[in-house]
């Protein structure tokens, strides 16, 4: 069977050995506090630096899932409000989770055709009384920067604009992109995302990345109510141990991963023009559309076609039957959409495959 489901997705091939591996190298018996583990946990942060670009001034932490990250931004990193600016249901899940943490939560929804910036700046005048605060005064603005149940993305250009229109704390959701896209660090203060997406590993584990505005103001807020608690977790990573009994499989795998793939750059390059392939085959050799038109908020990674809903139930049941899994329709456009994830571990022959699959 061939996945293209956007989550959890097909995980790299290589995976099934570095799983003997991992069981052999002793580290599913050590204890997390030990140094066997803190030398596998601080090369897994090092590879990830190395690979993915991150600057030496942010951290990297390991927790357990995005939806954790959601709320360790909420719990640990906003002291009053929290502003939230979606136009898909994994924005939206955020936005409400906050809503139980953080008193002054605000949420608005923008089209998938339009960029986030002429949305911010539409709805930032003077007669607006639906956000408490102003944008240039935003405490922490959280953005999903690839939106999984829709196929959208935010630029690395809109994100660098909005870093000129806020002074907010920039919280970024790139669960979906994070192993795929190259991004630009300086233009967040949190990065987060898990495992079972563009990182092709299996599910249960989750990655935050931190700008020095996001540590100093953890020490602004102060959360001491421990689990969550971003001071907690990074009082535990300088000594690169982790804040709970950590899924040590995971981290491995990860970090045999990371050993394994290319830089992010080079990856990048052979995404976007799988894209590109995917966007054009779409419109020009099948009778299907791309849900999202505007190529600016077009994802790379993620791939939301659109149809009537009886063809896209019909050609989801013939996909499987010719054993190629495509994604769902997701929240709102669960019945009018399929996905196609577009991650580095899914192979040029199963493309091929599906391509020849969608062909009418
Ligand atoms: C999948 C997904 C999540 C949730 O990930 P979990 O691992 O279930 O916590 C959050 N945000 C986006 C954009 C996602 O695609």
């Amino acid at each position: 069977m061939i996945s293209f489901y956007p989550g959890p997705s097909k995980v790299y091939p290589q995976v099934e050995a570095y799983l003997q591996e991992a069981f052999r190298s002793g580290i599913l018996s050590m204890n997390h506090r030990s140094q066997g583990f803190m030398d596998v946990l601080s090369e897994t942060l090092r590879l990830m630096r190395l690979k993915l670009h991150i600057p030496a001034d942010y951290s990297i932490y390991l927790v357990s899932s995005a939806t954790e990250a959601w709320e360790i931004v909420a719990q640990s990193l906003t002291a009053q409000h929290s502003a939230h600016h979606y136009n898909g249901a994994f924005g939206k899940k955020w936005f409400s989770y906050t809503s139980h943490i953080v008193p002054q939560t605000s949420g608005s929804l923008f089209p998938v055709n339009q960029t986030i910036t002429t949305h911010l700046l539409e709805q930032d005048d003077e007669t607006t009384t639906f956000n408490q605060q102003r944008l240039r005064d935003y405490e922490v603005l959280c953005l999903t920067q690839n939106e999984t149940s829709n196929g959208t993305q935010i630029s690395q250009n809109e994100l660098a604009k909005i870093r000129t229109l806020t002074d907010a704390l920039v919280a970024i959701d790139v669960t979906s992109s994070l192993g795929g896209v190259v991004l630009d660090w300086s233009l967040g203060d949190v990065w987060f995302a898990s495992v079972q997406k563009c990182l092709g590993l299996p599910a249960g584990m989750g990655v935050m990345i931190c700008s020095p505005k996001a540590l100093q103001k953890a020490r602004v807020v102060n959360d001491i109510l421990r689990y969550n608690s971003l001071l907690f977790i990074h009082e535990n990573f300088e000594k690169h141990q982790t804040h709970y009994t950590p899924n040590a499989l995971a981290v491995y795998l990860l970090m045999r991963v990371m050993e394994q793939v290319e830089s992010i750059e080079k990856i990048a390059v052979s995404v976007k023009q799988r894209a590109k392939s995917w966007y054009e085959f779409i419109e020009q050799e099948t009778d299907w559309q791309a849900l999202v038109e505007n190529f600016d908020t077009r994802s790379n990674t993620v791939i939301a076609v659109k149809g009537e809903p009886e063809a896209i139930a019909s050609v989801k049941k013939a996909a499987l039957a010719a054993g190629i899994t495509l994604g769902n329709g997701y929240g709102e456009w669960r019945n009018n959409t399929f996905r196609i994830a577009n991650f580095p571990a899914i192979n040029e022959e199963e493309i091929f495959q599906l391509k020849t699959f969608l062909k009418p």
